[in-house]
């Protein structure tokens, strides 16, 4: 975290806060996560070791896949708006990450193309009130998957939910979080 210049992954205006430990705005009624919370997540991600590639679902500045690329050798990230996308793959050029692959499209459906078809780390950084199917089905046997589950504005709760290798999941509740919540379809 301490690689990636936060401040160019919000808005100029914003700039000067970059560095506080709090969530902030990042148009289309999205946010930037708070720091802590990225690190919370990305060590939940790594608990059994550095997984080889990582999906996660909601790009928004690209912060979050922006990290990962540091830690981890390939990054697929899908955002369902986007302008958020084109924004977010400016900077990802800008700083030259060029093991991000990003795409427009609904993060319900997983990383919507067949290769990968498994991933051995998966992020979701917008709330849902139930763990999306085609994520569970996309998590590689030995894999970890973490989002947060709960309803839009309610207290929701981080999950860490593991895969053994038999393919059976487990889920463990971590810690009261607040995110935005994941919608359905695509937005230009
Ligand atoms: N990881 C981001 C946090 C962005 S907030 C960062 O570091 O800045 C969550 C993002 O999830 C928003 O940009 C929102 O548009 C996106 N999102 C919500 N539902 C989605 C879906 N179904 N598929 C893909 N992205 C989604």
């Amino acid at each position: 975290m301490d690689e990636v210049p936060r401040h160019l992954f919000v808005d100029e205006a914003m700039a000067h806060r970059a560095y506080d430990d709090t969530a902030l705005p990042i148009g289309h009624g999205q946010t930037i996560s708070q720091p802590y919370i990225v690190a919370r997540m990305t060590e939940m991600l790594m608990a059994e070791g550095v997984p080889d590639s990582v999906l996660e679902v909601g790009t928004g500045s690209g912060y979050q896949a922006a990290v990962l690329s540091r830690l981890v050798p390939q990054v697929y990230t899908v955002e369902r708006i986007k302008t958020l996308c084109k924004v977010a793959q400016d900077r990802f050029r800008g700083l030259q990450y060029t093991n991000i692959n990003l795409r427009h499209s609904d993060g319900y459906g997983g990383w919507p193309i067949a290769s990968p078809a498994e991933f051995p780390a998966i992020i979701s950084t917008a709330a849902s009130l139930d763990i999306p199917q085609a994520l569970l089905e996309q998590l590689a046997p030995g894999g970890t998957l973490v989002i947060p589950v709960g309803a839009d504005g309610d207290d929701q709760i981080l999950q860490c939910v593991t895969k053994d290798s038999a393919g059976n999941t487990q889920v463990h509740n971590m810690e009261m979080v607040r995110f935005v919540p994941l919608r359905s379809g695509v937005q230009a």
